[in-house]
């Protein structure tokens, strides 16, 4: 049944998009079975699912356009330079901030428009700025936002997750607001996490490796301890607890 299409609003036949790209949850879903554990943030139970933040969204023009131009690009990069810094080599390597906070922003944008997702809310007002920065490129949701991004680490010493659970481990965008009255949207892949804060941190906090700065090429991936996020903290400890209450649709083994 046609219906509109959320990024160019045109009446078309919308296809399934998925707001975390495929490429980073194949192959997990591949190595378990056609399932990956979700731990959602708020009320929803704990469930094996293969089916990630999928909606129909985009109209199959746009569906392969975001892909092409936004996502494709990203992700490659991202796995290239996540695998770099596991092996031990540079932390840094090339790529357009601007188009890296895109991607971001863009993953964030498409869960807000699943419906029945609840874990973020986004303002009208703040879902078209972001609408039209997916179309023109050349304007860089920097200027909205703040996008930090890390490489998932845990420093516990002894019983903690290891870098292929964390590699494994999709934490869906989810949001809550700091002291300081800004939205700080959580979102986990890859073994990356990314931070979007709403409205722009201070620039003091651009220090702070991992901040993409805007205009710049050079992309910097520090280590991010999964311990140090109080969203994914509070998700696994609520996750935990729903487990121990029988709140999960998982089969005990
Ligand atoms: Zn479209």
């Amino acid at each position: 049944m046609p219906a509109i299409c959320a990024l160019c609003r045109r009446t078309s036949e919308l296809c399934d998009s998925h707001a975390i790209p495929k490429a980073f949850i194949r192959p997990i879903l591949r190595a378990s079975g056609g399932s990956a554990i979700l731990i959602p943030s708020g009320p929803s139970k704990i469930r094996r699912g293969g089916d990630v933040l999928k909606g129909r969204l985009l109209c199959v023009a746009c569906e392969q356009w975001t892909n092409k131009h936004i996502d494709a690009p990203a992700i490659r990069f991202l796995s290239d330079l996540k695998r770099q810094v596991d092996c031990g080599g540079a932390r840094k390597g090339s790529f357009a901030s601007s188009d890296l906070a895109i991607f971001a922003t863009s993953v964030l944008w498409k869960a807000s428009l699943i419906s029945g997702y609840s874990s973020v809310r986004l303002e009208k007002s703040l879902r078209e700025t972001i609408r039209l920065d997916i179309l023109d490129r050349s304007r860089s949701p920097l200027r909205v936002c703040s996008v930090r991004i890390g490489r998932l680490i845990d420093r516990t010493p002894v019983g903690g997750f290891d870098m292929k659970s964390l590699a494994d481990f999709i934490f869906p965008p989810s949001g809550h607001v700091t002291a300081t009255k800004q939205q700080v949207v959580t979102m986990a892949m890859h073994g990356l996490v990314f931070e979007l804060g709403f409205p722009r941190q201070r620039a003091t906090s651009f220090r702070t490796p991992g901040y993409l700065k805007d205009g710049s090429a050079t992309i910097m991936l520090p280590d991010f301890d999964i311990f140090n996020s109080p969203t994914i903290v509070n998700a696994l400890v609520a996750g935990y607890a729903k487990e121990l209450g029988g709140h999960s649709t998982l089969e005990a083994s």
